[in-house]
């Protein structure tokens, strides 16, 4: 069996005065891709946010490849290997797609260089030279997982990735997760889209208030898919 790569104990978060994580108990081994699942508040960007240390407020133990993250300041998270694309895909409006790539430095030995890149994603090398302002939502997505590429991450987090995504860009965007998965990376991603979903994830957990309350395999979805299907709305 795969080694835990990224495993989380007992993790709590505050918003100020707001405790929104009251004990998050999450494992993603080496090489799996997982799926965080909950309606919308219930803490699953937070969850996220605890583990890449842009919240702070936090309790408990998130320890990567035996490392506990809780105790490295922010800019030190990257150079464990892991990339971040956020909700809103942190892409700057101001730089061309290449300038955009070529921002973050390499942390890690491994990352694919531009040419390979171009090659997964050959409508980004099209419009290299467009400003990020130019992109649609879609090139944005690509872009943001082209960039962490680039550095030589091994675990991927992905916040939402089909959000406002039409139905073609968003199989695409599957298709360049599932490669990634083949090419050893280990994925942990929030996902709404539920079917988009169910296409890639080894496993899953759901989350509601601040807390797991469910955890089952791609081969256990059946059984679990009428209420989950009504628990999310789908
Ligand atoms: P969504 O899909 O709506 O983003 P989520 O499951 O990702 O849902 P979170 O964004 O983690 O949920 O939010 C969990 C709770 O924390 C919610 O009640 C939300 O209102 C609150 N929250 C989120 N961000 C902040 C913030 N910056 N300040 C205060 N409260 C926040």
């Amino acid at each position: 069996m795969n080694r835990p790569m990224l495993k989380i104990s007992g993790l709590q978060a505050w918003y100020g005065e707001s405790h929104v994580l009251h004990g998050v108990d999450l494992t993603v081994k080496e090489g799996e891709t997982v799926t965080l699942l909950g309606r919308n508040g219930a803490g699953k960007t937070t969850t996220l946010k605890s583990i890449v240390g842009v919240v702070r407020e936090r309790q408990g133990s998130i320890m990567f490849d035996g490392r506990d993250l809780m105790t490295l300041p922010l800019h030190h998270v990257a150079r464990q290997g892991i990339g971040f694309v956020p909700e809103d895909r942190g892409i700057y409006s101001s730089l061309s797609v290449m300038e955009n790539l070529m921002l973050p430095p390499k942390f890690t030995p491994g990352g694919l260089s531009v040419s390979e890149i171009f090659n997964l994603f050959p409508n980004l090398e099209e419009r290299r030279n467009s400003q990020g302002t130019k992109l649609s939502g879609g090139e944005q997505q690509m872009l943001a997982i082209a960039r962490i590429l680039r550095t030589g991450a091994r675990f991927l987090i992905l916040d939402e990735p089909t959000e406002g995504l039409s139905p073609v860009i968003v199989q695409r965007i599957g298709e360049i997760l599932k490669l990634l998965r083949e090419r050893g990376m280990t994925i942990l991603l929030v996902e709404q889209n539920f079917r988009f979903a169910q296409k890639l994830a080894d496993r899953f957990y759901v989350m509601e208030d601040g807390h797991i309350v469910d955890t089952f395999s791609a081969s256990e979805l059946d059984s679990r898919l009428h209420g989950l299907q009504a628990m999310l709305g789908v």
